[in-house]
This record gives structure tokens, sequence and C-alpha cells, in this order.
């Protein structure tokens, strides 16, 4: 902070997101002495704070439950100054430095941007799917695969991901079929020859998922729709895994850091956007990795790119 007035407080860092690269940036930052603000967001402690059970995260050798997870890496990086409040940025305005981010109503200023506002998974709204997201339905194979050892598992849709995804589950399942809604596919010619060859996989095009069934067990299968005829049947299955893609939360963005077509935000140098002094880390970026670990290991190189780039400026 550059001045004890708040109206004409100017923070060295704000980092906007609460996930494994928010929490990250702040640990990294906090430690710099940058005394670092974050607006943790809609969804205080990211994405993992939806699931229960988190296996791959390293230092965790029993696992460890995602929510409890996000707690501890808050509480680390609070330990060393980091300030969080949980509130969503509405606005950021990068024209000139300082950049003023909007939360609320109230203005903020900082020398430098950190987002790590991640990317969202879509889901397909079908009939009883809220109830059974983290209960037999995923949208992520090498985060939640292992639990589905000695299933049969469907998973939706027809792009390079659901291909892969198809591909990777059967280690684990006894079938995997593949529910596609057109005859075309997205997926590259190798991939989708690749799941097709797989004497596990078994391809079902002009599908869409209309409902899906369960019991207390959890997830017993979905009712499939043909789109041509309305025609419906029942799939027995108890694991599903919706590969149809995911959509990068930068519209508050308003088009001032550069992204990709989809929205995600490109890295010009490191991890600097194409905005002089805003960076950016995690799922927000990433269109391959998407994991927790990935997004926290970004989110340590963003605020030492930030430290420097401060220090540099002589901020
Ligand atoms: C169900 C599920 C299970 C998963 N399991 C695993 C697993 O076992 N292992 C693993 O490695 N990965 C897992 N993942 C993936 C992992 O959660 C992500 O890769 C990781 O959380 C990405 O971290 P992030 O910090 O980039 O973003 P996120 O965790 O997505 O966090 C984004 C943050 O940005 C905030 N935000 C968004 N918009 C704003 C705004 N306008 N203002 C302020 N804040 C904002 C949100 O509140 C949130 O705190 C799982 C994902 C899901 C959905």
């Amino acid at each position: 902070m550059s001045d004890d007035d708040p109206d004409n407080r100017i923070e060295r860092v704000i980092i906007i997101g609460s996930g494994p690269a928010g929490y990250t940036a702040g640990l990294y930052a906090a430690r710099a002495l940058l005394e670092p603000l974050m607006f943790a967001g809609y969804m205080s402690g990211g994405q993992l704070m939806l699931t229960s059970d988190v296996e791959n995260y390293p230092g965790y050798p029993q696992g460890i439950g995602g929510p409890e997870m996000m707690m501890e890496l808050r509480e680390q990086a609070e330990r060393f100054g980091l300030r969080v409040e949980d509130k969503n940025v509405e606005r950021i305005d990068t024209t000139e430095r300082p950049f003023k981010v909007y939360v609320e109503g109230e203005e903020f200023r900082a020398d430098a941007l950190i987002i790590c506002t991640g990317a969202e998974a879509i889901w397909l709204d079908a009939e009883n799917e809220e109830a059974q997201k983290g209960r037999g339905i995923s949208t992520c194979a090498t985060c939640d695969g292992a639990f589905f050892r000695d299933h049969e598992i469907m998973v939706v849709g027809g792009g390079d991901s659901a291909m892969e995804e198809a591909t990777f589950l059967t280690r684990f399942a006894t079938k995997v079929t593949i529910v596609h809604r057109r005859e075309v596919f997205r997926a590259s010619k190798v991939m989708l020859e690749r799941a097709k060859q797989h004497p596990k996989i078994e391809i079902k095009t002009f599908r869409s998922v209309k409902a899906w069934l369960s019991d207390d067990s959890g997830l017993t299968g979905a009712i499939l729709e043909d789109p041509r005829d309305s025609s419906t049947e029942e799939l027995a299955i108890t694991g599903a895994f919706i590969a149809i893609g995911h959509k990068p939360i930068t519209a508050f963005l308003d088009g001032q850091i550069e992204t990709d077509q989809e929205g995600y935000i490109l890295h010009k140098e490191f991890t600097m956007t194409s905005v002089e002094g805003v960076f950016a880390a995690g799922d927000v970026v990433d269109t391959r990795y998407r994991q927790a670990v990935t997004a926290a290991g970004q989110g340590c190189q963003a605020a030492m790119d930030a430290e420097r780039w401060l220090e540099d400026l002589g901020l």
C-alpha cells in the first residue's frame, strides 16, 4: 500500500480469484512482502469446493476433501499476510496505471493484477443433473476416473477431450459408451479412430441425455433421446463424464486483455498478459491440463513475475 488514506490507497498487487492459482499467488506475493489483496469471488475456494476427494495433490498421502484443502491453502497464505475479501469483481479498468478494480460499488487501485478466475466446465442441464453432480457425474476424468474402477461408464461429447477421456477411462471401467448428439465428430481422425478401435468402447451417435436416473446408491443410468424422432432408450451406467467443453471466466475483462477465441487469457511474456502489469494463472489460461497442481504452479509463477516486474519499475 502506498498511502494510509484508504481513498488514496494503491495496492501493489490485487489477486482476483481464490482457487489453487489465486491462493498460491497470494502465498508467494505475501511472502515477498507485497501485502496482496485478494477478491475471492462468487465461489470462494474455487472449483475444488465442489469435490469430496482430492487424491492427486502432492503432500496428502491419504487424499483430502476439496473444501478442506482449500481452507488450508487460504490459512497458509493468510498466515503471511494475504488479505482476502469474499467479494466478486464486477469489472476492471486497465487503460492506465494504477489499474482500477470495481467491487460491489467500490473502486480499488493496484499497480499489478493477477487474474486467477478459472474456467467452468459446461454441463448438460439434463433432468436430475444438479442432484447427481459429484455423485456419479463428473467433468474431469483425470480427477475422478480412479473412483470408477469396474463400473460401466458413459462419456458425453464428440471432441478430442471426449475421445481422450473415454480412452483414459477404459483403464478403470469395464465398458465405456460414448454418447454424441450428431453423426459428425469434432474430434481429430486419429483420436476418433483410437476410440472406435478400443474393445471396451462403444459409440452411440444421434443421442443426447434427457435425464439422469439414480437411487440411494448413486447414479444408475441415463435416458437418451434421439433428436431426429424424439425416441428414447435407457442406458444402465453407474458413472458419467461430461466432456463438452469449458468456459473460461473472462467476460468481466470486457475485452481489455487479449484472449483466444474461446476466451482463455493469452500469456505474452511468461505469465504476463497483453497488458503490462496484468498477470494471469491457472485454468483461466490453461486449455490443456486444468489440474489443481498446475494451477498452483502457475500461481507461483505469476506472483514471482509480478514481484520482479514491480521491482524493475521501482514500485
Ligand atoms: C468436480 C471437480 C473435481 C475436481 N477434482 C480435481 C482433482 O481431484 N485434482 C485436481 O488436480 N483437480 C481437480 N479438479 C480441477 C481443479 O479444480 C482445477 O484445475 C483448479 O481448481 C483450477 O484452479 P484455479 O485457481 O485456476 O481456478 P478455480 O479453482 O476455478 O477458481 C477460480 C476462482 O475465481 C473466482 N472468480 C471468478 N470470477 C471472479 C470475479 N469476477 N471476481 C472475483 N473472483 C472471481 C472464483 O470465485 C474462484 O474462487 C476438479 C474440478 C472439478 C470441477
